[in-house]
C-alpha cells in the first residue's frame, strides 16, 4: 500500500492511462489547429474535436452541437451565468442560486450584483438540499436563471435538480446546473432534468486539467447565451480561441469510459464508503454525517468528530490526502461555508473531513484510513479542552505526541 493515500477526488483525479494513450498522437502527429479549413492536418484535429464532442455528449444524453468546449468548469460557470446575465439585460436582473454552490458560481454572482443584478442566494435544509418550493417563491417575473448545483463538492449532496428544472420550465426561466461532481458518477441527463446550461470539468473525472465544457441547449429560448470572450468565431461565437486538441480528446476518451465503468465503480466506491463510515461509528461515539446520506454521491463521506479541534486533526492527519473544512486549508479564516450552511457550529465544521473515494482506492486503504483516523480522534479527544479541561496548551502537546 502506497502512501499518502489519496482520498481527495472531488478536488482532482488523476488522468486515466488509457486517456493519456489516447491524447498523446495529438502533441505530436496530429497537432493541427482544429480551425485550419484548408489541409488534412486541421482535418484531423477538426475530425478529433468532433469525436470527443459526441463522447461528452454521449454521457449526459446531449445533442453533440450543444457542447462548447471550454478551458474547465470555472469558465464554463462564468460563460453560463454572465452569458445569460447579458443576452437577457433588457427582460430582467434577477438571479436565483444556492448559499452552497461553488466559488465559481457564487464569485461570479457577486461580480454580477456589483453590476446592478440581484440575486436570491437560497439556504439548504440541515441534509444540505435546497428546497424546491423555496426556488419556486424566489423567482419573480425578473428572474433570467436559476443556478443550482446537481451535486456538492463537499457534502456530495445530490440536490432535486430534476423537480428545479421543471419549476424553470414552469416559470420560462433558464436552468444551469453545475454538474462536475455529478457527471462520470451517477447517471445524468439534460433532458431528465430540463437543464439548459451544464458545466462539466474534465479533470474531475479521470481527463486532463484545463478544458471542460458548457452545454447550450440550442432549443431553448430561455437560454440563448452571449460568450464572453472574443475573437474568431470558435464554439459556435460563444468561446472563441484555438482548441486544446490533446484536452479535448482526453476530455472525450475519459467520458467514454465513465460511461462504460460508472455503475460498476459506482457500486464499488459506495461499498468501500459504506464500510469507512460503519468503521468510524463502530469504533468512536459521536461521529457526524455532514449531508444526507440518502441523497448522496456514492465516493463521498464528509464527517465531523466532536470534542477535538480541526487544526489538530489535520494536522494529525499525515499520511493521508483529505480536505477539511478547517481554516488551515484554505486562504480564509473562515471554516467551510457549506458546512455552515448545513447549521454547524464553527468548532464541529472546523473538525471535519472530506473523504473523496476513487477508482484507486482500496479496501485495504479504507481499513488503514478507518483505524488510523479512530486512532488519532481518540487521542486528540482525550486531551483537548473541548473534551476536557486541560490546563495545556493543545498544540504544544500536540508536538509532543507527533
Ligand atoms: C472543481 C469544480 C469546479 C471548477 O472546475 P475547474 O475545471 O477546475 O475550473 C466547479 N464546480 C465544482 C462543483 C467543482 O467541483
Amino acid at each position: 500500500m502506497k502512501r499518502p493515500i489519496y482520498l481527495d477526488h472531488h478536488a482532482t483525479t488523476p488522468v486515466d492511462p488509457r486517456v493519456v494513450e489516447a491524447m498523446v498522437p495529438y502533441f505530436t502527429e496530429t497537432f493541427g489547429n482544429a480551425a485550419s479549413r484548408n489541409h488534412a492536418f486541421g482535418w484531423a484535429a477538426r475530425d478529433a474535436v468532433e469525436h470527443a464532442r459526441v463522447q461528452v455528449a454521449g454521457l449526459i444524453g446531449a445533442h453533440p452541437k450543444d457542447i462548447i468546449f471550454t478551458s474547465g468548469a470555472t469558465e464554463a460557470d462564468n460563460l453560463a451565468i454572465a452569458g445569460i446575465a447579458e443576452a437577457f439585460r433588457s427582460r430582467g436582473d434577477h438571479i436565483v442560486t444556492c448559499v452552497t454552490e461553488h466559488r465559481a458560481v457564487l464569485d461570479t454572482c457577486r461580480h454580477l450584483e456589483e453590476r446592478g443584478l440581484s440575486v436570491s442566494y437560497l439556504p439548504v435544509a440541515a441534509d444540505g438540499r435546497i428546497n424546491p418550493d423555496d426556488v419556486r417563491l424566489a423567482v419573480t417575473d425578473r428572474t433570467i436563471l436559476i443556478s443550482v448545483m446537481a451535486a456538492n463538492n463537499e457534502i456530495g449532496a445530490i440536490q432535486p435538480v430534476e423537480a428545479i428544472g421543471a419549476i424553470a420550465r414552469e416559470r420560462g426561466v433558464a436552468f444551469h446546473t453545475d454538474a462536475v461532481q455529478a457527471v462520470g458518477k451517477i447517471p445524468f441527463n439534460v433532458d431528465a432534468i430540463n437543464a439548459d446550461l451544464v458545466s462539466l470539468s474534465a479533470h474531475k473525472m479521470y481527463g486532463p486539467k484545463g478544458v471542460g465544457a458548457l452545454y447550450v441547449r440550442r432549443k431553448s429560448s430561455a437560454a440563448s447565451i452571449a460568450g464572453q470572450i472574443q475573437g474568431g468565431g470558435h464554439e459556435r461565437g460563444l468561446r472563441a480561441g484555438t482548441l486544446n486538441v490533446p484536452g479535448i480528446v482526453g476530455f472525450g476518451a475519459a467520458a467514454g469510459f465513465c460511461q462504460a465503468e460508472m455503475a460498476a465503480e459506482g457500486a464499488r466506491t459506495r461499498e468501500l464508503r459504506d464500510r469507512l463510515l460503519e468503521a468510524l461509528r463502530r469504533d468512536l461515539e459521536d461521529v457526524v454525517v455532514n449531508g444526507s446520506l440518502e441523497h448522496r454521491l456514492p465516493h463521498n463521506l464528509n464527517v465531523s468528530f466532536t470534542g477535538l479541534e480541526g487544526e489538530a486533526l489535520l494536522m494529525a492527519v499525515d499520511d493521508i490526502a483529505v480536505s477539511s473544512g478547517s481554516a488551515c486549508t484554505s486562504a480564509s479564516k473562515e471554516p467551510s461555508y457549506v458546512l455552515k450552511a448545513l447549521g454547524l457550529a464553527d468548532d464541529l465544521a472546523r473538525a471535519s473531513i472530506r473523504f473523496g473515494l476513487g477508482r484507486s482506492t482500496t479496501a485495504e486503504e479504507i481499513d488503514y484510513v478507518s483505524a488510523k483516523i479512530t486512532s488519532i480522534v481518540r487521542r486528540l479527544r482525550e486531551m483537548s479542552p473541548l473534551a476536557q479541561h486541560v490546563d495545556e496548551e493543545p498544540v504544544a502537546s500536540l508536538r509532543r505526541l507527533n
